[in-house]
C-alpha cells in the first residue's frame, strides 16, 4: 500500500510538471511591467518547492526519514489519489484562465487583465487552493509524518508570506475593480476563507 501511494504521488508530480511547463515558456514572451520579487517571496517559493516536491521526492527515492514512517491504509491511498488529481485539475484550470497574466512570482504584465471567471469566480487564489489540495493529497499518499506533511507546511509558508502583498499589488493596479472582486470572493476556500 505504501508503495502504491508513492507511485501515485510520482505520477501526480510528473503530471503537475507537464501542466506547468508550457505556461512558463509562454510567460517568458510577455513583458513584465512591474516586478515585486522580494527575498521573502523567494523564500516562500523555495519553501513551497521544498515541501511539495523536494522533501517528498527524497523520501520516495531513499525512504528518508524512516523514523517518521507510519502505516498506510487503502483508504488513505484512495482518498489521496482523488484529492491529488482534483488538485491537478484545479491547477490546470487556473493556468488556462490566467493565460498570459500568469507569473511564478508577483508581477504585473503588459496589458494585465483582472481575471474573475472560471475558478476565479469562486476564490481569488485558486492556484494556491490547488497547492493546498496537493499538500492534503501528499499527506494522504505518503505514510511518513515528515515527507507527508511537508507539502502543507511549504504551502502555508508560501501562501501566508505572499497573499497580503499580492492582494495589495492587485488593489494598487485594479483599484475599485479588485475591491469589488474581493467582496464577491473568498481567498482559497469557497464561502469560508
Ligand atoms: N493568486 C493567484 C495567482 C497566482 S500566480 C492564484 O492563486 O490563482 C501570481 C500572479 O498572478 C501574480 O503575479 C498576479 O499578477 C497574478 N494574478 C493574481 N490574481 C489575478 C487575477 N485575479 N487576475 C489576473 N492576474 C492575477
Amino acid at each position: 500500500m505504501a508503495a502504491l501511494g508513492k507511485i501515485v504521488w510520482v505520477i501526480g508530480i510528473i503530471a503537475w510538471y507537464f501542466i506547468r511547463v508550457p505556461f512558463e515558456r509562454r510567460a517568458k514572451r510577455v513583458n513584465v511591467v512591474s516586478n515585486r520579487r522580494s527575498p521573502v517571496d523567494m523564500f516562500g517559493l523555495a519553501s513551497g518547492l521544498g515541501g511539495l516536491a523536494i522533501v517528498p521526492a527524497l523520501y520516495v527515492a531513499t525512504g528518508f526519514p524512516q523514523a517518521a514512517d507510519h502505516s498506510a491504509s487503502p483508504w488513505t491511498v484512495i482518498a489521496g489519489t482523488i484529492v491529488f488529481f482534483f488538485a491537478l485539475w484545479v491547477f490546470r484550470r487556473t493556468h488556462k484562465e490566467l493565460g498570459r497574466n500568469w507569473s511564478i512570482t508577483l508581477e504585473i504584465r503588459d496589458k494585465h487583465e483582472l481575471i474573475s471567471g472560471g475558478p476565479y469566480a469562486f476564490v481569488r487564489h485558486p492556484m494556491y487552493t490547488s497547492f493546498m489540495l496537493m499538500g492534503v493529497g501528499q499527506a494522504l499518499l505518503l505514510p511518513n509524518w515528515v515527507a507527508g506533511l511537508a507539502g502543507l507546511f511549504g504551502f502555508a509558508l508560501l501562501f501566508f508570506l505572499r497573499v497580503d502583498k499580492e492582494e495589495r499589488m492587485m488593489l494598487e493596479i485594479f483599484g475599485i475593480q479588485y475591491r469589488d472582486y474581493m467582496q464577491r470572493t473568498k481567498r482559497i476556500v469557497p464561502y469560508l476563507y
